[in-house]
């Protein structure tokens, strides 16, 4: 069944303050016959009715910590993040079956971190304000994604218990360009500061902005730079080649 053929890569998320791996995030794949990997943004419609709905959700999910439970195993000491939809938040079984596989394979709750998209929150507030307090009080972490492009008010902010701001790639790929989008960047640092919030950029593609983003105080970072999302099997060969967990060697990015 098509259940079987879904998949999940994972992209490694590393600290800029002492280039270590510090998670990984799981991002799903639907692997087609012709067209090779296809990203979930490509599957849009078929998506919505599969996985993001139950028994994909509810499989991933499982793929997911088993894997986390497997490094954590091999002494790689990572968290992970994974993409939840609205109507996950909203499926009470979904978390039932969160916190059942995190039982089953023994995994701390604060090892988990779950992304929400900025917008999926701007007519959703109130739908998932109750669980993610839930899943606050329980020690998993909560992740603002896309950062900077859903809202245009940040009410949630203080509304809701969030502990990451993960800033939209858009910012960062434009950031060494365009002052506006440095200047924002910049903002999200301090606002997610101050906040007590992690912030993480996204979409990290060169040197000069892996450099720009450190300068500018940002926790952690995901990209092409340092690496591409990987199928399970490449990920745990990646992070086996990284030195004590390091993204740099002496001589520079390894
Ligand atoms: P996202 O959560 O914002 O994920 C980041 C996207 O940026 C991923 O696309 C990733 O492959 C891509 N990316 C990472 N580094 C770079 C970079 O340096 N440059 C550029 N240009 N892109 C980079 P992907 O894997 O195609 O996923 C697209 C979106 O699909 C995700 O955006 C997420 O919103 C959604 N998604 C993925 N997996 C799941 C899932 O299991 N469940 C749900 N509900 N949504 C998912
Ligand atoms: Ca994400
Ligand atoms: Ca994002």
């Amino acid at each position: 069944s098509d259940k079987d053929t879904l998949t999940l890569n994972y992209q490694p998320k590393f600290s800029f303050a002492t280039g270590q791996i510090v998670g990984m995030e799981a991002l799903a794949r639907w692997p087609h016959p012709e067209l090779g990997m296809i990203s979930p943004l490509q599957f849009t419609g078929i998506a919505e009715k599969t996985l993001l709905i139950n028994p994909y959700t509810k499989w991933l999910l499982r793929k997911a910590i088993k894997q986390l439970a497997s490094w954590r195993n091999q002494g790689y000491p990572i968290a992970l993040a994974l993409n939840f939809s609205m109507k996950n938040f909203t499926d009470p079984s979904v978390i039932e079956t969160l916190f059942g596989l995190l039982k089953e394979f023994n995994v701390p709750p604060e090892l988990l971190e779950i992304e929400i998209t900025e917008s999926a929150l701007s007519t959703n507030l109130s739908a998932v304000a109750d669980i993610l307090r839930y899943l606050q009080e329980k020690r998993i972490r909560i992740a603002i994604d896309d950062f900077g492009t859903g809202l245009s008010s940040l009410n949630y902010l203080f509304e809701l218990p969030v502990d990451v701001l993960k800033v939209d790639k858009i910012f960062v790929q434009s950031m060494t360009t365009n002052s506006a989008a440095e200047a924002i960047l910049r903002s999200a640092v301090t606002l997610g500061h101050e906040l007590n919030l992690e912030v993480v950029a996204e979409g990290v593609e060169t040197e000069e902005q892996y450099n720009l983003l450190k300068k500018i105080g940002c926790d952690t970072g995901q990209g092409y730079f340092i690496a591409r999302p990987m199928p399970e099997e490449l990920a745990t060969a990646w992070l086996e080649s990284k030195k004590s967990h390091l993204i740099f060697s002496k001589t520079g990015v390894s």
